[in-house]
């Protein structure tokens, strides 16, 4: 059996959020077997699930919330998560998003290796892919298709000399996500930002924090982590955003173009077709225990 995971304890820390550019606490805790990813805004009390359910907001980064509140910017703790295999976990946030560290989720990363991670007694599940999934619009387009394992191939096409037809293919049977996509951070454009900025958003961006092209180049003085940075850090978002279907996923992701919206858009797309996939609990190994184990468990 592959077993769901924990953390081990509870871990925090603090930093700033990148839209208010207030400072915000946030302690990660340990939670039972078949409960998911819980967010709570500690602050008000209020509970908010990590699934797609709770999607509100897909504009400049994911958020998820109820009729009461919200939380932004989970994408990146969720990819952290997801990377390292963390089924179940309670998130306390003390504001309206997560703070967005250094831009990657290569801090949450670190955070969860500090507290550690704890198997537990059930059985990891996971959404086998059964039939293609697609969603468009224009040349934006991405798609899950079943496959043996779990990667993510994408395609960075941008108006700029950096971003042009860039694309990267991760398979994570193979390639660890800590090394190869952990450590890529968030990235915008000198005119966008200034624009936000003006119209009260994105007010704790920073060179600290993303990359900023201008026309021609990257304006940080360091440089890129790696060659192909933005086009990993798409993938890491991916990773996040295809987390809110519940459960890891066993088969392919193909993303043109695409952001948090068209995610969100597919996810919801795979869960209104339970044709598509089917959930199974993930026995012997991570490739294709599951069809040799044959075990089958009905979509709650
Ligand atoms: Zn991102």
């Amino acid at each position: 059996m592959i077993a769901q995971r924990t953390l081990d304890h509870s871990i925090r820390c603090s930093g700033i959020g990148l839209h208010s550019g207030r400072k915000i606490q946030l302690i990660l805790h340990p939670s039972a077997e078949d409960t998911g990813i819980t967010f709570i805004r500690s602050d008000l009390g209020i509970k908010i699930p990590a699934t797609s359910a709770h999607v509100t907001d897909t504009r400049l980064c994911t958020t998820i919330g109820n009729a009461e509140t919200s939380i932004s910017t989970v994408e990146h703790l969720l990819s952290a998560l997801a990377g390292l295999g963390v089924d179940n976990a309670r998130i306390e946030v003390s504001g309206p998003e997560v703070p967005i560290m250094d831009g990657s989720s290569a801090p949450f990363v670190f955070l969860i290796q500090c507290a550690g991670i704890r198997e537990q007694g059930k059985a990891k599940k996971v959404m086998r892919m059964l039939k293609r999934v697609e969603v468009s619009d224009g040349d934006k387009r991405c798609a899950l298709y079943p496959a043996a394992g779990f990667k993510i191939g994408y395609l960075l096409d941008y108006d700029h000399p950096l971003l042009r037809n860039r694309r990267v293919e991760v398979d994570f049977s193979h390639q660890a996500y800590t090394r190869e996509i952990s450590r890529a951070r968030t990235f915008g454009f000198l005119h966008e930002i200034e624009a936000l900025q003006k119209a009260g958003l994105a007010l704790g961006g920073s060179l600290e924090n993303a990359i900023v092209l201008d026309t021609h180049r990257v304006v940080n003085e360091g440089g890129l982590r790696y060659e192909d940075e933005c086009v990993r850090h798409k993938i890491l978002d991916t990773l996040g955003d295809l987390s809110l279907a519940g459960m890891p996923i066993v088969g392919a992701f193909e993303g043109e173009r695409t952001g948090h919206e068209m995610n969100h858009l597919l996810v919801e797309a795979l869960l209104a077709d339970p044709s598509s996939y089917r959930i199974e609990e993930l026995k012997l190994d991570h490739s294709e225990a599951a069809e040799v184990s044959g075990e089958q468990v009905q979509p709650a």
